[in-house]
């Protein structure tokens, strides 16, 4: 009985001292890790179901890290990708994988960020350490486990349990994207990373090729630097990526350390001179113009500095930075010239914000300031692609306005800004065709030079603004008298000129009669005091000439006579009619 007794307070004592180490184990077990059981397997990022821990002064080993995961130490991640922002002390993880069945369960695990200097793997089964691998910028591509994008570690995991440890350490941006995927998964994530980025690189490239290729035809900068600027996000979004360490410079392994950063600070100098040329600032704003070189200048010779002297954290940190300057720089300067009119400026703010946006997500969710999903972590392609897709369109709309202007400009440089003729140099283009083809056909044409009579006197007695009104008065009339295929222009001063095709000399006599029987039936219209006009005429026709010079010096001379004879009359060859004025 006493011995029973004695058991029994044996055994109360026992399961006692069970609970008290129970509730002891309690808090520690509810940091546990979740087991991830192996024969499901998902394909999200598994940061939920890790337990961290950052390592505070000296590296810690796997049998110390061991031992602290079995006392608790570890806290759990409450994010799908635990962040752990730039230049933070090496993080270790754990995680617990179940394989329920009887046979091995072949699995890739997956760290799908490029630029973590030095990842350790670690996997212990029945007690014992069964896979130590190590990855990481710091050494070469090819001694990776599994060459390719991000980190890929490959097992077979026997039945039971495996405790998983990776230990990262970088000064860059702490990111630990997790996936455990069967070998069809990670060959289907693979794929579908392909495409996409494919897809994205293959539009960017386009557009990089088709905006190069203009910038050879038209020479116009901003298409250069559209190209540049382009071209440089895909380098570093190829970097960021890991395709570049891939394809790239597989064998230079100092290089992907500084590549990202250098290019991230190359790619936003560049963004900042395509928005100075594109926006004009040189001519607009010419200080603003010079503070974006001096502070694409200061930003690159302290990134210089900074990587001469091996500072990783700093250089990150100045990239990372200078991202957010630039990107907020972008949509003030979008801001600016949209406030001020420029002629793409409302394109350019929208392509800026949606860049910016796109460009801050990613940054905040590298640098961990924002939870990290594929949404937050890719915003900066998406945004790129629209940004791109409207810098294309305001590329095009400028040299859309740049034509306008120029075709205006030529407009103006034909024609008469008085009367709205054509000056005399646009007559003398025109006439020399119609005068080759008339030769050429031997068809008739002719010619008329008129002037005005006494218009100094117009000008005295009523001013010379008036003199102005009367002659666009006088550049109507004449304009009227033209038929289809005639070219009226205003020859000098207050003379006129015409070109006849198709026409013989006594119907330009005729014309030329109507003409000035018009002039003298009236005063002018459209005028605050009656004003006279009268004019003589001079006309000529193409026969006897061997050029056009000819012919007009012959209805000059013509002019002159009726100006001699009197004035308000039509003189030529076989004049046989002149008038006098009424
Ligand atoms: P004539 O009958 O001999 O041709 O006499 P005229 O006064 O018409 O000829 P003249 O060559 O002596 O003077 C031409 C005048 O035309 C002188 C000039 O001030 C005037 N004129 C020339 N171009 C313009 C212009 O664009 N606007 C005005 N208001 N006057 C002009
Ligand atoms: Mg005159
Ligand atoms: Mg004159």
């Amino acid at each position: 009985m006493a011995t029973h007794t004695n058991t029994m307070h044996t055994a109360y004592a026992r399961t006692f001292c069970m609970l008290v180490v129970l509730c002891l184990l309690l808090p520690a077990s509810l940091a546990r890790a979740d087991q991830y059981r192996l024969d499901t397997p998902t394909s999200q990022p598994l940061g939920k179901h890790l337990l961290l821990l950052q390592e505070s002064s000296e590296p810690l080993s796997i049998n110390q890290v061991r031992q602290l995961s079995r006392d608790g130490a570890f806290r759990p991640s409450h994010a799908d990708v635990p962040s752990m922002g730039i230049g933070t002390q090496p993080v270790w993880a754990t995680l617990t994988l179940d394989n329920p069945g009887t046979v091995a369960l072949p699995r890739r695990l997956m760290i799908g960020t490029s630029w973590i200097d030095r990842l350790d793997l670690y996997l212990v089964h029945n007690g014992r350490i069964v896979l130590h691998q190590t990855a990481g910028d710091s050494s070469a591509l090819f001694m990776r486990p599994t060459p390719g994008m991000g980190y890929v570690f490959g097992h077979d995991f026997g039945p039971g349990r495996t405790e998983l440890f990776i230990r990262a350490d970088t000064p860059d941006p702490l990111l630990l994207p997790l996936r455990i995927l069967t070998p069809d998964q990670a060959t289907r994530h693979a794929l579908r990373q392909h495409y996409g980025y494919g897809m994205i690189y293959g539009f960017l490239l386009a557009l990089v090729a088709y905006n190069a290729m203009l910038y050879l035809g038209l020479r116009q900068r901003s298409h250069r630097d559209y190209s540049i600027y382009l071209g440089l996000f895909i380098l570093m979004n190829l970097a960021y990526t890991g395709h570049g360490y891939v394809w790239l410079w597989p064998e230079w392994q100092g290089l992907q350390r500084y590549v990202i950063l250098v290019l991230m600070v190359a790619f936003a100098c560049s963004g900042l001179r395509f928005a100075s040329d594109f926006l004009e600032l040189p001519r607009h704003a010419p200080r603003r113009a010079q503070q974006l070189r001096s502070i694409c200048l200061a930003i690159c010779t302290l990134m210089a500095i900074t990587i001469a002297l091996g500072l990783q954290r700093e250089a990150a940190l100045l990239s990372f930075s200078f991202t957010l300057v630039f990107t907020n720089s972008m949509v003030l300067l979008g801001w600016e010239s949209a406030r001020h009119k420029h002629a793409a400026g409302y394109y350019f703010l929208a392509a800026a914000c949606s860049g910016m946006a796109g460009t801050l997500i990613t940054t905040l969710t590298v640098w961990g300031w924002i939870p990290y999903s594929e949404a937050t972590f890719h915003a900066v392609e998406l945004g790129l692609l629209t940004e791109a897709t409207l810098l294309a369109l305001a590329v095009a709309y400028l040299v859309r306005q740049h034509d306008k202007a120029r075709a205006k400009a030529e407009e103006l440089a034909r024609i008469d800004p008085l009367t709205g003729l054509l000056n005399r140099r646009a007559f003398m283009e025109q006439a020399e065709g119609l005068w080759n083809t008339a030769r050429r056909h031997q068809r008739p044409l002719a010619l008329i030079i008129l002037d005005l009579d006494h218009f100094k006197a117009i000008n005295d007695a009523h001013g010379h603004s008036t003199g102005d009104a009367a002659l666009r008065a006088a550049a109507s009339l004449v304009n009227n008298a033209c038929r289809r295929g005639d070219i009226a222009a205003r020859w000098g001063g207050e003379e006129f000129i015409l070109l006849l095709p198709e026409t013989i000399l006594s119907e330009a006599q005729a014309m030329a009669e109507r003409l000035r029987a018009e002039f003298a039936s009236r005063p002018l219209e459209n005028m605050t005091d009656p004003v006279w006009l009268r004019a003589s005429f001079g006309v000529a026709a193409r026969d006897a000439h061997y050029t056009l010079e000819e012919l007009i010096n012959e209805a000059d001379t013509w002019l002159y006579r009726a100006k001699q004879g009197g004035r308000d009359q039509v003189c030529s060859l076989d004049t046989v009619f002149s008038p006098s004025a009424g």
